[in-house]
């Protein structure tokens, strides 16, 4: 038999294929690009996926080693997936092998066979006279399980999963399926197909001219690659304008892809798909199990599966019929992956949708600076919405002098003026405190000793409800000292607010409400959150205190009144991002409000209320703001305009990152330049001493030739041996 040799990537930190001799008894049927093979690596075996066949080999034949076996299951890559990735690896100049690595859902990354049973989905039983009764029965008695029994009814199947994600418990599904209305079957595995019952027509909207506008302009660039960006306040009709430009895709029988922040997040959106659409949807997000996950992989592979909605890494999941990517919320940073391979969501998407020919579209309230760039260089197709849908009025933002101003817990006396009387009203009161925890930090109040984590060298935050100090940076723990280690006073105490605190305290002064606090630590528990969300919207409590994580896509119609405690953090950051981020949080936060028909008001505390980016935000919005500072960034020679790298490094030892990153700096590199090295942001983080040298240059082409030849070095670098180094190709944080 003629000899065949094949490429394999493999998940090592290495940025090479590596080459294996297929045996004889191995090379029927043909092995295929895309092929999962168990390789032997050292003294491991190891999954690898091939990557390229040929017939020859230069490399020295004594030393190729045999493959060990090929898996022979249906869960092979398609070559359209492999070209993705390698472009994924090659834009970021990551080790292939681990971009694959990271791509697959876990249960193929094992070298064991996998069984896997058949998925599950719900449906419900035929409406007979005998159950007519129990129906109308659980309408008025018990309106979840009438929900659920709706949701299930208008589906030919929906599994636990998407139902559990829409806050769905099993507690009611058991209910439902004792009361004979649904039943369990196994989920059709064929590629589906547009039916005269595949769209709802009910739940369809007349479009707004702006809003059709838009949707056919999506719909004349099916089948050629185009990006569009959806600009629109929160409200004013997005979600609307995906799911009719979907529609032609889905009718076509292609797929499409949605992708969220955080699909956890926001239960509505997944919702109003489920509403519009009688098709399967596979979900793919933090919370599924690894079985979960490969069954959502497999069911777009297979072409079951007509939507894909998911977090950033759904990116990766093979379609081979993909008509149409949604990006939504593009501006948030969650897109970007902040640790080993540091892909951008949104840029990968983009990447794909140029691969396969397709359109794009990113919608935000408060498009990146990046996307806003490249719309209004004409590169993307720009849509604006102007106006909200339906009749509610935009809220508007105030700012409130904390210097002028009796402040008791945070709270400054006009903001207490505004609670007591939004609540007067029966409306709810969002604050928003971008700080969890008790207090940031503990001290003693005789020699003023603050509890500092050695390992960052950042003082702990206080859990109380916990009785620990844990350390936001590294996680670790400890408990609160009875004594300060420095003077031994019994004097300790915390100091600054978090939104543990801030609750504790609205309890002692709105005694007669119920408060709820929505945070990281509130919602570990796997359903806290769709839980503590529904029991906001059914009017349980009229106060939420949380973090970040309510600026996300939540729609809270009954919330009039929002005020964000303390905005000046990112005043004064040295990071060009810090204000971007900033204007972005506020916007957003402010567009959770006054929904329906009530307005809604938006406070912000500041004790810099006459800063000029807090000026422009507030009176000129945030386009305005974002013009300004597009012009500054463009005299300043900063992204957009230049494009960016970041080499990072760390060590036990502070000189030896510098070092290492300063010995690349000693040769010049054409049309690029350095900045640094410097200390990182977090110069000290879990015991690690960190650096980084920023690389920048004019064109994206100048910046990658940079960066191989940057590359080329590491290898003869003195102290290679000492650190530990990435590459981070546009950062979003320095
Ligand atoms: P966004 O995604 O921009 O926040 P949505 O699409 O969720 O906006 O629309 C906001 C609200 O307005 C929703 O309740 C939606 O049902 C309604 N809406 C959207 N488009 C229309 C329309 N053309 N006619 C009437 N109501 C609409
Ligand atoms: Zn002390
Ligand atoms: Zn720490």
């Amino acid at each position: 038999m003629p000899e065949q040799y094949i490429q394999v990537a493999i998940p090592v930190p290495m940025r090479q294929l590596f080459t294996y001799r297929v045996p004889d008894a191995l090379k029927s049927p043909t092995i295929n690009v895309g092929e999962r093979v168990a390789v032997p690596f050292g003294s491991r075996k190891v999954i690898g996926i091939v990557i390229e066949t040929q017939a020859e080999c230069n490399f020295d034949l004594a030393k190729i080693k045999s493959i060990a076996g090929r898996l022979n299951d249906n869960f092979n890559l398609s070559q359209s997936l492999v070209s993705f990735l390698q472009l994924c690896a090659h834009y970021y100049h990551h080790p292939v092998g681990d971009v694959f690595q990271q791509a697959l859902p876990i249960l193929l990354r094992k070298i064991e066979n996998i069984t896997l049973t058949p998925p599950m989905v719900w449906q419900a039983k035929a409406l007979d006279n005998d159950k007519k009764p129990i129906v109308e029965g659980l309408e008025k008695k018990a309106a979840k399980q009438f929900a659920l029994y709706q949701i299930i009814n208008s589906h030919r199947g929906i599994s636990w999963v998407e139902l559990r994600t829409l806050g769905y418990s099993k507690a009611q599904l058991n209910a439902l399926e004792s009361k004979q209305l649904i039943t369990e079957i196994e989920q059709i595995t064929t590629e589906f197909n547009w039916q005269d019952d595949t769209l709802n027509q009910n739940n369809k909207l007349l479009l707004s001219p702006e809003q059709a506008i838009i949707v056919s302009a999506i719909n004349h660039s099916l089948g050629k690659f185009s990006c569009h960006l959806v600009d629109g306040v929160t409200g004013s009709g997005k979600t609307e304008v995906y799911l009719q430009a979907m529609e032609a895709v889905l009718a076509n029988n292609q797929q499409v892809l949605v992708i969220v922040p955080e699909i956890g997040l926001t239960p509505q959106t997944l919702d109003r798909f489920e509403q519009r659409f009688n098709v399967p949807i596979a979900l793919h997000h933090s919370a599924l199990n690894d079985k979960e996950r490969l069954a959502t992989w497999l069911s777009a592979q297979q072409g079951s599966a007509a939507i894909i909605i998911g977090t950033r890494s759904a990116i990766f999941t093979p379609l081979h019929r993909l008509g149409l990517i949604i990006i939504d919320e593009e501006h948030d940073s969650s897109l970007k992956q902040q640790d080993s391979f540091r892909y951008h969501g949104r840029d990968m998407a983009i990447l794909r949708a140029r691969q396969l020919n397709i359109p794009i579209v990113l919608g935000s309230a408060t498009p990146s600076f990046e996307s806003l760039h490249n719309a209004l260089s004409g590169k993307y197709n720009y849509h604006q919405l102007h106006n909200r849908a339906g009749k509610s009025n935009k809220a508007k933002i105030a700012l409130i002098d904390m210097n002028q101003q009796q402040v008791e817990f945070g709270l400054s006396g006009t903001l207490k003026h505004e609670m007591k009387q939004t609540l007067a009203r029966g409306e709810q009161v969002l604050l928003f405190l971008n700080r969890r925890g008790y207090a940031p930090a503990i001290n003693c109040q005789e020699c003023h000793w603050i509890a500092d984590c050695q390992r960052c060298d950042k003082p702990y935050t206080l859990h109380q409800k916990q009785g620990l100090l844990i350390c936001h940076h590294c996680g670790s723990q400890k408990r609160i000292p009875p004594q300060c280690p420095s003077c031994g006073s019994v004097r300790i105490a915390p100091l600054g607010q978090g939104t543990e605190q801030l609750e504790s305290r609205l309890e002692e002064l709105f005694p007669d409400n119920s408060i709820v606090r929505i945070d990281r630590d509130s919602t570990r528990k796997k359903g806290e959150l769709a839980k503590l969300l529904q029991e906001v919207s059914d009017k349980k409590h009229q106060l939420l205190v949380g973090t970040q994580m309510l600026a996300k896509g939540h729609h809270f119609p009954d919330v009039t009144l929002v005020a964000v405690l303390d905005v000046d953090g990112a005043l004064f950051s040295f990071d060009f991002r810090a204000s971007e981020q900033m204007a972005q949080l506020l916007i957003q936060v402010a567009g959770r409000a006054g929904r329906a028909s009530k307005p809604g008001k938006v406070l912000v505390q500041s004790n810099f209320v006459d800063h000029p980016l807090l000026q422009d935000l507030v009176h000129n919005g945030y386009h305005h703001f974002a013009h300004q500072a597009l012009t500054e960034r463009k005299q300043a020679l900063l992204p957009p305009f230049t494009f960016q790298a970041l080499l990072r490094a760390d060590a036990n030892y502070p000189s030896y990152p510098e070092k290492f990153l300063r010995e690349l700096t000693v040769n010049r590199i054409e049309g690029c330049e350095f900045a640094g090295p410097v200390p990182a942001a977090m110069e000290k983080k879990a015991g690690k001493f960190r650096y980084h040298l920023i690389i920048q240059a004019k064109t994206r082409k100048e910046l990658h030739r940079g960066i191989l030849q940057l590359l080329a070095q590491i290898p003869n670098n003195e102290w290679l041996a000492k650190v530990r180094w990435s590459l981070d190709i546009d950062p979003i944080d320095l």
